[in-house]
């Protein structure tokens, strides 16, 4: 079990923008947007990192991806938006516990910095 920032927003021990809450999962605003939508969908059980992620996670990891799309279409980005999982050292990874971000309301571009 790891302890990070995001355990303290699931408990409401500091505060975040959160747009969405179930049994399994959160949504909330992240505190340094990049991009003029940038929305964090992380699962409650503290998984790490997607490298950590189990066969026995795979009803969970199903749900956050389709609460991404809940989200982001309840943010109302139908004009299309980018989804982003950074994973470890090399992926970027800042907070060791499962997010992942959903970015919309500009033009992407490809490749990914
Ligand atoms: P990573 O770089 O690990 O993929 O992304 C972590 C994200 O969490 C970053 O975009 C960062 O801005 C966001 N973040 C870090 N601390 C907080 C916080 O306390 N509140 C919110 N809302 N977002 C945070």
């Amino acid at each position: 079990m790891s302890e990070t920032i995001f355990s303290k927003i699931i408990r409401r021990e500091i505060p975040a923008d959160i747009v969405y809450e179930d049994d399994l999962c959160l949504a909330f605003k992240d505190i340094s947007p990049q991009a003029p939508t940038h929305i964090l969908v992380i699962p409650k059980k503290p998984i790490p990192r997607l490298s950590d992620a189990t066969s026995n996670d795979h009803v969970l990891m199903g749900h956050l991806l389709l609460k991404v799309r809940q989200v982001a279409e309840e943010a109302g980005l139908s004009n299309g938006y980018r989804v982003v999982i950074n994973n470890g050292v090399d992926g970027g990874q800042t907070v060791d516990h499962l997010h992942l971000h959903i970015l919309g309301d500009r033009q992407m571009q490809w490749p990914p910095g």
